[in-house]
């Protein structure tokens, strides 16, 4: 659907600067994600950190032509001749009312989810179940926040038969402008749980925010058995106009005059059976592919919402036997011959087909290498199939595939829609994997989109490199909520560098750097110079500090625009040197001042006057920071240590900034410190650990990034008496069963670990280290867990904290990350 940018004007109440006609089809909120510039809105919106404004001459240079601002740019007129600017007072208000108007053209069902746990399972489960049927909008992902919501809003088209929106919300008040923009005809609490508690004073005021979304609703689905979501009731109906009545189809297994009785729940090995009658009517009985409690109670809310919108019994339990559970994973992996592969087996739509390629667009690659996309046909039922894949090619050719293939009978069947010169089509996996365009994928980054039951994990196993069977898995979105989670403690115009040195404390430094270059990270920081230009070869564009500079690889520095730290006279003149030799000029290095580390550094008292005279008289080199470590900022009894650490840099580095004209930045807080000490953040902060999930003051997780896991090798009986592993150490006392797992070490497992100091998890169980962990294998103790060979062991990660393996070592949780060896293959995701 489109809009003439008078029409948008009107719905925003804007004032227009500009005259030129236009149709708007796109709204972008973030430049990178640009694709088609000549139908696009694009909305400055100003965050904590980022001003949208700030984009527009680039976005301006890449052909878009509409914007919706707070400041008109001066001179616009000569400027951006051939643009229009909305003016308005809040852009996100802008967004969020276009949003709702659009919203407003369409008088069809619109559900709409919000609770603390599962919105996006029963999001995606009703999109299972009801587009067999009919045409369904829904919020990409979890977009449900309150850009996302809008955004979402917005794919409704002509084609929409219903709408399908979650609604999240982290703090009291976000839920009034979710409810204008959604407006739900059908409002889903799917349950309070303790997720954002903090920004609430009790649950019920959580409750009762959520339940904000309930407010005008005709009809309301929700677990009745909750004591709180009767109490958040009352609430509702106090709100509720006069002599309105609203339909209230609450779940229960008490109450047998519920709208949804839950007559039984059978439970069998890998199926559950709900029996219900709804309301009132015939029993009826439906059953799913699961068994966890979670999923039981999320089934039961879709099925109310689909029989509510019309989805006959019979069909409910023919869809709900085949649901399938959502992978909401976007994996990175090292291909075979020199490919990437992208796998993403979220859902296949074209929304998500959009979101994966937009992934692949900005992951910067410095081979070079062909875009290729291969793509099972997309269930989308109500849409013209050729206007479908006509779609499909225009996005991938936008985003830059070059190589196209389609898996799949109805694909196949619209291979002329493909506009992309290499493309390739076949009916099923098994004829691709057998045939010559499967054998020849050569150099290339490949995104691997399709639907579960079209078999594409088989294809994904099959391209991506036989490894040990040892893998670190590296959450991509949790470092990304790391980082917003530092960020919320600094000013917006604080920088910040990101400590990537030691390979990204072990989770890799290249994919690492290029998520964090996505988030606009001021500067990254690498130990060496051939850390820093291996980030260059890999297309990595941010500012790059070397905080360990060789005097042997300055050439590599200026080659690759490395910035080195300088601490000492010796490493100073060198530098001044070398830079003179190759005739550069004003090459940006960072001061590091000794304040009490005692490691490298100039010292704050003695050596400024030589220094900024040294400075002074040369022209290769100019200091752009300068900065010292603290030595304790993570423990409050050296306090007063840190705070005479910070007096020292004060005077040091404000006599530097005297010295010179232009901007000196300083910055002396690490992860410890952003949080710690707010007042000492300077102008940049310098986030390592923090980073990587864990709060370097409390040890505690923040979001955990890194998951170390492996697999079960072999399992065996051993009776009371024997031993298990080298010198017999492992003295077993009662018959037990041992698992071998492949991990020793030599990949990072520390022998100290082993005897029983410590253990891993088999299935949720703790089994213990028996005996000497051996150079590439460890024994552990599965006596009385349900397990068997060929099942996960996590080593540390998700459920097992990294701290526990460091506190049994006496060390520091850094030590254990950085020292998982090079040969355990990284495999990186986001969900
Ligand atoms: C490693 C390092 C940091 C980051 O420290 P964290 O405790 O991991 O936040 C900051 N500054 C310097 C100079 C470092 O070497």
């Amino acid at each position: 659907m489109t809009y003439t940018i008078e029409k948008v004007t009107t719905l925003i109440g804007a004032r227009r600067y500009g005259d030129r006609d236009a149709n708007i089809g796109f709204i972008l909120t973030d430049s990178r994600s640009l694709c088609f510039p000549e139908e696009t809105l694009f909305f400055a919106l100003k965050t904590g950190r980022n001003d949208g404004h700030n984009y527009i001459p680039e976005l301006y240079r890449r052909g878009v032509r509409n914007f919706v601002v707070t400041e008109v740019p001066k001179g616009y007129a000569s400027d951006y001749p051939e643009a229009n600017f909305l003016k308005v007072v809040n852009t996100l208000e802008a967004l969020q009312r276009l949003a709702e108007r659009h919203r407003d053209e369409f008088d069809i069902p619109i559900v709409g989810i919000t609770g603390s746990n599962g919105k996006t399972m029963v999001k995606e489960w009703l999109y299972q179940l009801l587009s067999p049927q009919m045409y369904v909008t829904r919020s990409p992902r979890s977009y449900n926040s309150q850009i996302g919501v809008p955004l979402s809003v917005w794919l409704m088209n002509e084609q929409t038969k219903v709408g399908v929106f979650e609604a999240g919300i982290s703090e009291p008040g976000e839920m009034l402008a979710l409810r204008d923009i959604i407006q739900p005809t059908i409002a889903v609490l799917t349950n309070i749980g303790e997720a954002h508690q903090k920004n609430f004073s009790s649950k019920l005021q959580k409750c009762e925010e959520k339940m904000v979304l309930f407010h005008d609703a005709q009809t309301v689905v929700y677990d009745a058995d909750d004591p709180l979501v009767e109490e958040g009731l009352k609430h509702v109906d106090s709100k509720l106009p006069n002599g309105d009545s609203q339909e209230r189809l609450g779940w229960s297994m008490k109450d047998k005059k519920a709208p949804m009785y839950i007559k039984s729940i059978e439970k069998k090995e890998s199926a559950t059976t709900i029996t219900y009658i709804y309301k009132g009517g015939e029993e009826n009985k439906y059953s799913i592919p699961f068994i966890d409690e979670a999923s039981i109670k999320n089934s039961i809310i879709c099925a109310i919402v689909a029989l509510r919108i019309g989805v006959s019994a019979d069909d409910l339990d023919e869809r709900m036997q085949k649901l399938e559970a959502i992978a909401m994973r976007l994996e990175v992996k090292e291909g075979q011959h020199g490919c990437t592969l992208i796998n993403d087996s979220y859902n296949s739509d074209i929304n998500s087909l959009d979101i994966a390629l937009d992934f692949m667009n900005r992951r910067p690659d410095h081979k070079g290498r062909r875009r290729t996309l291969i793509l099972s046909d997309i269930q989308q039922s109500g849409e013209d199939p050729r206007e479908l894949y006509a779609e499909v090619s225009n996005l991938a050719r936008k985003r830059g595939v070059v190589k196209f293939i389609g898996i799949g009978p109805e694909i196949s069947a619209q291979a002329d829609e493909i506009q992309i010169a290499e493309k390739f089509f076949f009916k099923g996996v098994e004829q691709f994997i057998h045939s010559e365009v499967f054998h020849s994928l050569r150099d290339e980054v490949i995104l691997l989109k399709g639907a579960r039951n079209y078999g594409f994990d088989q294809i994904s196993e099959l391209l991506v490199e036989k490894v040990h069977e040892t893998t670190l898995e590296v959450n991509l979105s949790a470092v990304v909520a790391n980082l917003n989670y530092y960020r919320s403690f600094m000013k917006p115009e604080t920088k910040l560098v990101c400590m990537i040195k030691a390979d990204a404390y072990g989770a890799g430094a290249v994919e690492i750097a290029k998520t964090l270059q996505d988030h606009r990270v001021d500067y990254l920081a690498v130990a060496v110079a051939d850390e820093g230009a291996t980030l260059r070869r890999n297309g990595i564009t941010s500012n790059i500090m070397i905080m360990n500079p060789e005097m042997t690889a300055f050439k590599t520095m200026f080659d690759y625009d490395l910035e080195p730290e300088v601490y000492s006279f010796r490493l100073l003149e060198a530098l001044i040197k070398a830079a003179e030799k190759e005739g550069i000029t004003d090459y940006p290095v960072h001061i590091k001042l000794d304040t009490g580390m005692h490691r490298l550094g100039f010292d704050p008292e003695k050596d400024m006057d030589k220094l900024i005279d040294r400075l002074k008289h040369q022209n290769a080199i100019i200091p752009r920071s300068v900065f010292s470590h603290f030595v304790g900022s993570d423990e409050d009894k050296f306090d007063d240590f840190s705070a005479h650490q910070f007096a020292l840099f004060d005077a040091g580095s404000k006599k530097l900034q005297t010295a010179f004209d232009h901007k000196i930045l300083r910055h002396i807080d690490n992860s410890a410190g952003i949080e710690h000490f707010p007042d000492r953040q300077l102008d940049m902060c310098r986030l390592g650990l923090g980073l990587y999930g864990i709060d370097p003051r409390t040890n505690e997780t923040i979001n955990n990034v890194s998951t170390l896991k492996t697999t079960i090798l072999q399992m065996r009986h051993v009776p009371a008496g024997d031993t298990v592993g080298y010198s017999r150490k492992g003295v077993i006392d009662h018959d037990s069963v041992i698992a071998a797992i492949p991990i020793g070490y030599a990949d990072g497992l520390n022998r100290h670990l082993g005897n029983r100091h410590c253990y891993c998890l088999v299935n949720g169980k703790k089994a213990e280290y028996v005996g000497n962990i051996c150079m590439d294998v460890a024994m552990i103790d599965v006596t009385g867990i349900d397990c068997k060979e060929g099942d996960s062991v996590e080593i540390f990660g998700d459920h097992l904290p990294v701290t526990v393996l460091s506190n049994v070592l006496d060390t520091i949780p850094y030590e254990v990350l950085t020292g998982i060896s090079n040969r355990v293959k990284r495999v990186y995701f986001q969900d």
